[in-house]
């Protein structure tokens, strides 16, 4: 089977058990969902979504955000950990978008990417949710789960992201990036994952 079939096959295997793909961190804009992708590195999406609405009740806006004492961001968002570097990150991208943007967040991958905190990872999710753009997200679930099931020989995420870019069809790679997420988190853990249970195990490289 050529690799852009056996994502065929992955899709079509996944989707009948995740057949609508979740988003696991809470929003209600770009801009929340841009600052939450930022204080979801290293920590819990549930731990962000503790947090978060606390933040944009008190600053619901990049202006707002962006004139904020740090001392007060980083009290609220001190529980996602790294909240000393992520205050920072947050409240300087707040006043990018507010003095580059008009408050707005861009599209283009090309301005995302020069936000403080924002990786071609968090640049996707927002093009993928906010913006409808097609987009492979690699984040450290889809990273183990596309090298266990043989998509993927790389460890670098912008390399895992143009393999499966090449391999995956357009109309798909936002969800399949989802549902690969979600089984990643469900039953391809990192420590021990649950291959007795898994739909994959017949295809996967790692299992065999
Ligand atoms: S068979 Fe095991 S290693 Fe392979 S995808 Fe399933 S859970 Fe992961």
């Amino acid at each position: 089977m050529d690799k852009s079939s056996q994502v065929n096959e992955v899709y079509k295997l996944l989707k009948k058990i995740y057949p609508k793909a979740i988003t696991f961190l809470d929003y209600k804009s770009p801009f929340q969902l841009l600052i939450a992708v930022v204080l979801s590195a290293q920590t819990t999406d549930a731990q962000v979504n503790k947090v978060s609405p606390v933040l944009f009740e008190k600053y619901p806006d990049p202006k707002a955000l962006m004139e904020s004492k740090i001392e007060d961001v980083e009290k609220i968002i001190r529980s996602t950990g790294f909240y000393k570097v992520k205050a920072k990150n947050i409240t300087g991208a707040a006043k990018k978008l507010y003095l580059d943007y008009n408050s707005e967040v861009p599209i283009d991958m090309d301005d995302l990417i020069t936000l403080p905190g924002v990786g071609r990872k968090s640049a996707n999710v927002v093009r993928a949710h906010c913006f409808n753009e097609s987009a492979i997200i690699v984040d450290t679930h889809f990273s183990r789960v596309t090298k266990r099931i043989g998509l993927t020989n790389s460890v670098k995420p912008e390399v895992i992201e143009r393999d499966l870019l090449l391999i995956t069809n357009k109309t798909i790679q936002t969800d399949f990036s989802m549902i690969i997420n979600t089984h990643g988190r469900k039953i391809c853990m990192a420590r021990k994952p649950l291959c007795g249970e898994c739909v994959l195990s017949s295809i996967c490289v790692f299992y065999n």
